[in-house]
């Protein structure tokens, strides 16, 4: 079963887009990396830096086969967010991302048309969003970064970056490059989108042998009469992080996020070929970072600058040889540096599922026989409580309960979403509890 659709040949519609995102990234990142660190001002937060992009290049920019226009968002904040608090190595960042290959898209999950897109080795999903919500989280960037400061435990998505690209005939395309919660080395066995909303909130099940990697959503998860195991250690440290985040969301006044939640059971494993063995990719031939010049001399780089150099021109695609157009994921855990250190994702990048010890269930020494590990985290956090949502739930509430659908207020949301959260977890009351719960409200 492939993870992931099409191989994204020159002919693909989005091809272009790509290259220029990729291209953007590598070129403006880099630019900003090569810098040395200092630390955050406040016009950090409101800064955007241009690049334009053409076949004859200039001082900034190199060559490109497409023209277009690249926007950097506050790349100083970003920069300080991936090596400060998301403990991201700079080089291997921008390696992951536009080195070799990028898995091919995801195409479009949501029914919002954003796109998704997975760095080759599987860490980093680039996703495209409105300009509404880039718009909204340029907005909130000061907040967000003060969240994230002061709660490092968070779970809310990590952003890692915020750009735009402008094709020549004027088309305007913002995107966001965030943690894949999801880890390379293991098989998702059941993914849920919750959000403690019940109406139309039901994947139909039978649609699941076609669709087995399909995402499935409160009313599933309730019917299932599933939990998340955790002993009371990992149920407080849960708990009261989300009771931190949820607050943060509601002061910035957003709603329609969801928990989402991946579960891999190890007496499974990874036998199923659910993420498939070989995934399709896209392998372009990216332009170099211009070396730095000052009046046509050239400047002395840092010794990083140079070996990134060095890596993404042996990583170029033409050295590789083409036509290998699969990528192999790991069976093991590679180790990767933003789970490092994280509560939330301190076994295998995840969290094991465990007894009312504390103690994991299956035990170490029987990995093979049970046990389960949760990929966790509050995702798609852009969407403010806003004109248009007050018109979708004044109409929604009309047909149904005016407190089950999902556009509410961003408090009653934040609190729904809590109360939903706690009730899911072991000796919580289950998700039917919660269900009952809000009949009688
Ligand atoms: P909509 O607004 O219609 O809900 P969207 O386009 O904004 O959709 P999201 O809700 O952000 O999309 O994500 C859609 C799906 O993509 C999720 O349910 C999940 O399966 C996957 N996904 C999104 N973000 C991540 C992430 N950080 N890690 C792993 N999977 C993710
Ligand atoms: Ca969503
Ligand atoms: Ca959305």
């Amino acid at each position: 079963i492939p993870l992931v659709g099409n191989l994204i040949g020159k002919d693909h519609v989005n091809y272009v887009l790509m290259y220029n995102m990729l291209t953007g990234i590598r070129i403006g990142v880099s630019r900003c990396q090569a810098k040395i660190k200092r630390p955050l001002t406040d016009d950090d937060f409101k800064a955007r830096h241009k690049f334009s992009f053409d076949i004859v290049g200039n001082e900034l920019t190199p060559s490109t086969t497409y023209d277009f226009k690249f926007k950097d968002y506050a790349p100083w904040v970003f920069r300080t967010l991936r090596e400060d608090h998301f403990h991201l190595d700079p080089a291997d960042y921008l390696l992951s991302l536009t080195s070799k290959y990028i898995l091919s898209e995801l195409g479009s999950p949501g029914k919002s048309g954003s796109f998704f897109y997975f760095s080759r080795d599987y860490r980093f999903i680039i996703k495209t969003i409105r300009k509404e919500e880039a718009t909204f989280l340029r907005k909130v960037l000061k907040r967000y970064y003060e969240h994230v400061s002061t709660n490092p435990h968070t779970l809310i998505s990590r952003f890692y970056g915020l750009h735009r690209v402008k094709l020549p005939r004027g088309k305007k395309i913002h995107f966001v490059i965030m943690n894949n919660l999801f880890p390379p080395h293991r098989d998702i066995h059941e993914t849920y989108d919750l959000k403690g909303s019940t109406v139309g909130r039901y994947y139909p099940e039978e649609k699941l042998e076609k669709n087995p990697r399909a995402v499935l959503k409160d009313m599933n998860w309730i019917k299932r009469g599933k939990a998340l195991e955790l002993g009371p250690e990992k149920r407080a440290l849960l708990t009261e992080q989300m009771r931190r985040d949820k607050e943060f969301l509601k002061e910035i006044n957003v709603m329609d996020y969801s928990l989402l939640v991946g579960i891999h059971e190890m007496r499974r494993g990874n036998s199923e070929g659910l993420r498939s063995e070989t995934l399709k990719v896209f392998s372009p031939e990216l332009p170099l970072p211009r070396r730095a010049t000052h009046g046509g001399k050239m400047q002395s780089r840092s010794p990083e600058a140079a070996a990134m150099r060095r890596a993404m021109r042996a990583s170029d695609p033409k050295k590789l040889g083409k036509g290998k157009g699969t990528i192999k994921l790991p069976e093991k855990d590679v180790g990767d540096k933003q789970r490092e250190g994280f509560i939330f994702y301190q076994d295998e990048g995840g969290l094991r599922a465990t007894d009312e010890a504390n103690e994991p269930i299956g035990g170490p020494e029987r990995e093979d026989e049970a046990g389960t590990i949760y990929y966790l985290g509050i995702i798609d956090i852009l969407t403010p409580y806003n004109v248009a949502k007050k018109v979708e739930h004044f109409w929604k509430g009309l047909k149904d309960d005016r407190h089950k659908i999902s556009p509410v207020p961003s408090v009653e949301y934040a609190d729904r979403f809590f109360s939903f959260m706690k009730a899911i977890m072991r000796g919580g009351g289950g998700g039917e509890s919660f269900v009952q719960e809000k009949d009688k409200e």
